[in-house]
């Protein structure tokens, strides 16, 4: 089915009907359009985006030095060859992007400033209605489709997780967070406060430093560091031999995962050697400074690996530390006054700002209100099919990608997947496709989306007991593990009895796990 269907439904509001519904434009949304074009041509589509453009993450982050973490060899897509540096800026990221909705024409199908509200299931007419504010009119507008795509991304856009400190209220310095940098922002001459270790502050700090009069790093915990050069030299040996981009893309890549296997298999069987290697590395970078502030400021007391590790291009946070423009306090805020911090340990921090690099707020699903046939759906109640898509809720695929590895090489993954299932429908003469335990599964132990033991980052766990469950078989898991998953997704038998169409044995309001009886 092609072009969009029409129909009046009262004098202001007409729905539009598509195939597929794509939910936000950043790079899983977009990839994802991608796909569809090229996996499922004839499916209509459209992807609807609450902000102004595309990009999400790398459109709504504004702060100073704003850039990855991940190489883009790998957080790029892998059909569009990434020809700069590794560690990119949101800038570079954005236009990457923007080449490609336009080398696939997709800007066509991409309505900005659409806030999807809610989303209704409806299993007579095997349909989603959604609705959303057109910002620019202050319209809703309403869309029916058959199949959502959730590319919504895992946290709150608007707003970022500032704790309730005590006397907060009292402080009348400027208080900030990146992820709402303020446009008038002057930090010229200020003594700037930076709460937060991991890799925002480590973003932000040597890009202010030099403007500020001094930037102290107050951190609770010390976080590893991978400092390097923002290079990468099989990419550029291979352009010397002027081999082709699309094929030192696909090179690179896989010398890049190949490197990151080996250091995520080392980090789990040698972990006090791995580091001594990641300490080692920042040692070197701090010089003299090195045995006064390692221990405690850069000696994390977690496995490494256990969070994200912070890739310091050219250990730029490092030279501002042995400049003198910024120091590290590791302490905790015992409160707020009106010029600073008072910390547990009775060291006042005197700030004219505050930059709360304290992370984000988990939002799943978008903040949408979500219904099936009627009733409010709880998303904690559903279990996850490799974290994609969840139990008793019909035609819907969420993106969540690696926390490890680049989120992208999941989002291309996911795509796949998606598309084969749209298609293997076709084939069916199906219109409803959900997933459901099988009878083997009956009594499995759920668990949390992710274990904590593995990976446990502040938003995480403020968040999981919104996320679905997780069960104890590869299936109903997010095994976040993506070298195994490469060949997993592809290889998924879509006929399996997981895999319920049409109704079958399943559907949405008849069999719902009893998932809080048998949580762990
Ligand atoms: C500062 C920062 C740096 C990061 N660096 C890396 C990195 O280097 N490597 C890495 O792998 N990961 C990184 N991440 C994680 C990163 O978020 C993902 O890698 C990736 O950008 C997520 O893409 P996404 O498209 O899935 O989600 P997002 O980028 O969050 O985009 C989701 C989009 O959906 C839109 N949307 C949400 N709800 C609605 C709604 N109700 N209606 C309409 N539109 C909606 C949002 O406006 C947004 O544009 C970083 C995250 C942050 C915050």
């Amino acid at each position: 089915m092609d072009g969009t269907m029409e129909a009046a439904r009262g004098p202001n509001t007409r729905t539009e009907h598509f195939d597929v519904l794509i939910v936000g434009a950043g790079i899983s949304g977009v990839g994802g359009a991608y796909h569809l074009r090229q996996q499922c041509p004839g499916k209509s589509f459209v992807v609807l985006e609450t902000l102004e453009s595309f990009g999400g993450t790398w459109l709504t982050h504004k702060y100073p030095g704003i850039r990855s973490d991940s190489d883009l060899y790998t957080f790029g897509y892998r059909f569009k060859p990434w020809v700069g540096p590794p560690i990119a800026t949101a800038a570079e990221i954005l236009s990457y992007m923007g080449e490609v909705i336009e080398e696939n024409d997709l800007a066509r199908h991409i309505r900005y400033n659409h806030k999807i509200t809610s989303a209704r299931w409806s299993s007579a007419d095997a349909l989603w209605t959604l609705e959303a504010i057109d910002k620019a009119t202050g319209q809703i507008r309403r869309f029916t489709a058959n199949f959502l795509w959730m590319c919504q991304g895992y946290y709150r856009h608007d707003k970022g997780y500032t704790p309730d400190w005590p006397g907060l209220s009292d402080y009348k310095g400027r208080l900030v967070h990146p992820q709402t940098w303020p446009d008038d922002l002057d930090l010229k001459g200020k003594r700037v406060v930076v709460i937060g270790s991991g890799a925002t502050a480590a973003t932000v700090v040597p890009a202010i430093a030099g403007d500020c009069a001094h930037v102290t790093v107050l951190q609770r915990s010390p976080t590893y560091f991978i400092p390097g050069r923002n290079e990468n030299e099989l990419a550029n040996t291979l352009r010397e031999l002027q081999v082709d981009e699309t094929w030192i893309h696909e090179i690179v890549r896989r010398k890049v995962l190949h490197d990151q296997a080996e250091f995520t298999r080392r980090s789990v069987e040698e972990p006090e050697v791995v580091r001594e290697e990641l300490l080692a590395g920042v040692r070197a970078c701090l010089g003299d400074m090195a045995d006064s502030v390692i221990d405690p400021h850069f000696t994390p007391r977690y496995r490494p690996w256990r969070q994200r590790i912070a890739f310091v291009p050219d250990g730029d946070l490092f030279q501002g530390v042995v400049a003198g423009k910024a120091s590290i306090v590791t302490d905790e805020i015992e409160r707020f006054t009106d010029k600073g911090i008072v910390l547990k340990s009775g060291q006042v921090l005197e700030a004219d700002v505050v930059i709360a690099a304290t992370g984000f707020d988990l939002n799943v699903l978008g903040d949408i209100a979500f219904e099936l046939d009627g009733k409010p759906l709880n998303f904690a109640e559903t279990v996850t099919y490799r974290g994609m898509m969840f139990t008793g809720i019909p035609n819907m695929v969420w993106v969540f990608g690696y926390f490890r590895a680049s989120w992208t090489l999941r989002a291309d993954l996911v795509s796949d997947f998606v598309c084969r299932l749209l298609n293997h429908m076709d084939e069916l003469g199906s219109r409803r496709v959900e997933v459901a335990l099988r009878p083997e599964d009956a009594g499995m132990t759920l668990g949390p989306w992710i274990d904590p033991e593995n990976f446990n980052p502040g938003y995480l766990m403020r968040g999981m007991h919104l996320l679905p469950k997780a069960g104890d078989k590869p299936e109903w898991r997010h095994s976040q593990d993506y070298w195994r998953e490469k060949d997993t997704l592809p290889a998924i038998d879509l006929d399996d009895p997981a895999f319920v169409y049409d109704g079958g044995a399943a559907s949405a309001t008849s069999q719902r796990p009893e998932v809080s009886l048998s949580l762990k």
